[in-house]
């Protein structure tokens, strides 16, 4: 279950609101994507819901757990960010093994957790490299696999993509779009990229200052923009 539930969330930075109050339900297993330009708050609201962030106010329900007030580590979610953040001295399975550590699992069900996620995501012929030996793609789905290896109910991501190259880029969004449909997994997907929205999204959440200017599949935004920034911003004729 990774149904995620934002109740009249707010966001303020001192005397400036970033999230004027926001509601949105996501469903178990969507792959929704947070689309807006640079500056709207979608980094912000993803770290609220990671708890990275303090609420100003307002709610967050997972899996229909109020999660509000929970640390980080309390909320059964991953985040994978832009810069891969491995360590540099660690191979590849160490480096996947680590989240483990900190938890109860005995380290043959660990190593077994590792050798599936590296299974899902190509890696098993890395393992006993460490990070200078990858390339950037390679990189950033051992930041994936260390995501994978907790069993989260919902993987947030923001931008993971923004320091690979062009093709790069294509690659791994199919390849994190395969991941979805493998694992089933509630995916929240920051971009300020509309292709990237408009390909890998199950739902859209278009964003302008921290408002929610439209919700709907990447067809339904195409096709009945709401008003003139939806339709500028995802690029459909009007
Ligand atoms: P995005 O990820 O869409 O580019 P952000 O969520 O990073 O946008 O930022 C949204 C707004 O909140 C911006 O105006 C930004 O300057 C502001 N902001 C973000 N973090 C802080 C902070 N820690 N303190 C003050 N203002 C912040
Ligand atoms: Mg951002």
């Amino acid at each position: 279950m990774g149904n995620i539930t934002l109740d009249k969330v707010v966001k303020r930075f001192g005397d400036v609101e970033v999230i004027p109050p926001l509601d949105l339900e996501i469903a178990d297993g969507e792959f929704v994507v947070f689309v807006g330009p640079s500056g709207c708050g979608k980094s912000t609201l993803l770290r609220i819901i990671a708890g990275l962030e303090d609420l100003t106010s307002g709610h967050i329900e997972i899996s229909g757990r109020d999660v509000s007030h929970l640390a980080p580590g309390d909320r059964g979610l991953a985040m994978v960010f832009q810069s891969y953040a491995l360590y540099p001295h660690m191979t590849v399975r160490e480096n996947m093994l680590f989240p483990l550590e900190m938890t109860r699992v005995d380290s043959r069900a660990a190593n077994e957790k590792v050798e599936r996620a590296a299974e899902v995501l190509n890696l098993s012929a890395y393992m006993d490299r460490k990070p200078g030996q990858l390339s950037g793609g390679q990189r950033q789905r051992v930041a994936i696999g260390r995501a994978i290896v907790r069993e989260p109910s919902a993987f947030l991501f923001d931008e993971p993509l923004s320091n690979l190259d062009a093709a790069l880029r294509v690659n791994m969004r199919i390849e994190i779009a395969e991941l979805h449909a493998k694992l089933g997994t509630t995916m929240i997907y920051v971009t300020h990229d509309q292709v990237e929205a408009m390909t890998m999204a199950d739902r859209i959440v278009v964003l302008q200052a921290g408002r929610i200017e439209q919700v709907g599949t990447p067809l339904e935004l195409y096709e009945r923009p709401c008003n003139e920034f939806v339709a500028g911003f995802i690029g459909s004729p009007r």
